[in-house]
């Protein structure tokens, strides 16, 4: 519900789009020039082109463990004793044949050749472009792809995400967490209750997950694409899970000021003054307020507020609500002004001295830096007036 930026809007979107795109030429069984091209990312200052990528990121052939092995043996890939880079052209030859069998709209997409009927026997050309707008493009250009290419059936899809957009891989890497760290999403943009800070140390870390907003198990393809990956929190990435509900798209999509959060008294107006016995006076609810929003606009709306739980989830947080009335009841805006005036030092406008009551500052670009930002705008809203 809040929105968070792309990165190309963001200050750090080249080291973010740089780490991405090593990552991906990384983990994916295509080589470095189809998924580089002519691009040299910056990572921790050492600059990596294709040309030099393999001496460079340590990229080894896959391990050859019983299940791979199999696989090689099953789609008649050659895997007696090769060269490193033999063993890379395996692994790539098998991917396209993977998708060959699979999906073959997919593997037209992915690679520049036309064999409907004809499984290749050698790596064919890949059709770079698309490849790169498949990994980066965004949603419309995603969108165009999911359409066009459809949902993967459950076991084509497990193998899909193991064995050629391999997600696991994807996200249990360094890079991975330093790539969340750049786009540095401190409050989870689908439900802005929860911190998802990244941080590393020694030995352990903490980061957000990647929610997959088209879910991975029915497109598999979009399973590390950039713009398909959101930072968000466990429980909500949970609560998304396989659905295909279309939910606010945090990339685009937000609740801005069309939707808010406001009390709905249900047999008492004490709270009004955050009375601390007056919790069950009322209840949270969700108002559109913008009666010209487009059709599709409010469905998300409703799908993000019915998928996040978020109604019920913010009616947890009464007692925070109460302490917004409270504070309001006692720092009048006159006592405010006065405060301004006493302490003109420490404040600059009224807007400060609001944001050291709140202990945020809840102007609406600030909302995804503090859990709770929106709740704590729109009740302040509900008080004082737009
Ligand atoms: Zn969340």
């Amino acid at each position: 519900m809040i929105r968070i930026l792309t990165y190309e809007e963001h200050p750090s979107g080249q080291a973010i789009f740089d780490r991405y795109l090593y990552l991906a030429a990384y983990v994916l069984p295509f080589s470095p020039e189809d998924v580089l091209q002519d691009d040299i990312v910056d990572i921790d200052g050492q600059k990596i082109f294709a040309g030099n990528f393999h001496a460079k990121s340590g990229k080894s052939p896959r391990r050859r463990n019983d299940r791979y092995k199999n696989l090689l043996k099953k789609y008649k890939v050659n895997s007696a004793t090769s060269t490193v880079q033999q063993r890379f052209m395996e692994d790539q030859l098998l991917a396209a044949k993977l998708i060959w069998h699979i999906n073959y709209d997919l593997y037209a997409y992915l690679y520049q050749v036309d064999n409907r009927g004809i499984e290749p026997l050698t790596v064919p050309p890949m059709h770079r472009q698309n490849l790169r707008k498949l990994l980066t493009g965004k949603m419309d250009v995603l969108e165009n792809v999911f359409n066009d290419i459809g949902k993967i059936k459950d076991k084509d899809s497990k193998i899909l995400q193991d064995d050629v957009f391999r997600y696991a891989a994807f996200s249990q890497n360094g890079h991975a967490v330093k790539m969340l760290a750049s786009m540095d999403v401190n409050v989870c943009p689908y439900c802005n209750r929860l911190y998802t800070m990244t941080i590393t140390k020694d030995g352990g870390k903490s980061r957000p997950q990647f929610d997959h907003y088209k879910n991975k198990s029915e497109y598999p393809y979009l399973a590390v694409s950039l713009m398909n990956l959101i930072p968000s929190c466990g429980l909500c990435n949970q609560s998304k899970q396989d659905k295909d509900t279309e939910v606010l798209y945090p990339y685009a999509d937000e609740m801005g000021l069309d939707a808010v959060f406001c009390t709905k008294p249900e047999t008492g107006l004490h709270y009004l003054t955050g009375n601390r016995n007056a919790i069950e006076e009322f209840s949270v609810a969700l108002d559109i307020v913008n009666g010209n929003l487009s059709q599709k606009l409010e469905q998300k709306i409703l799908h993000s507020d019915d998928v996040f739980n978020l109604t019920e989830l913010y009616n947890k947080h009464k007692e925070y609500i109460l302490y917004l009335f409270w504070k309001n009841y006692i720092f009048t805006d006159e006592y405010l002004q006065e405060l301004c005036r006493e302490f003109s030092d420490a404040f600059q406008s009224l807007e400060d001295a609001k944001s050291m009551m709140y202990l945020m500052d809840i102007a609406h670009e600030h909302w995804g830096k503090r859990s709770l930002g929106k709740l704590t705008h729109d009740i302040d809203m509900e008080i004082n007036g737009a």
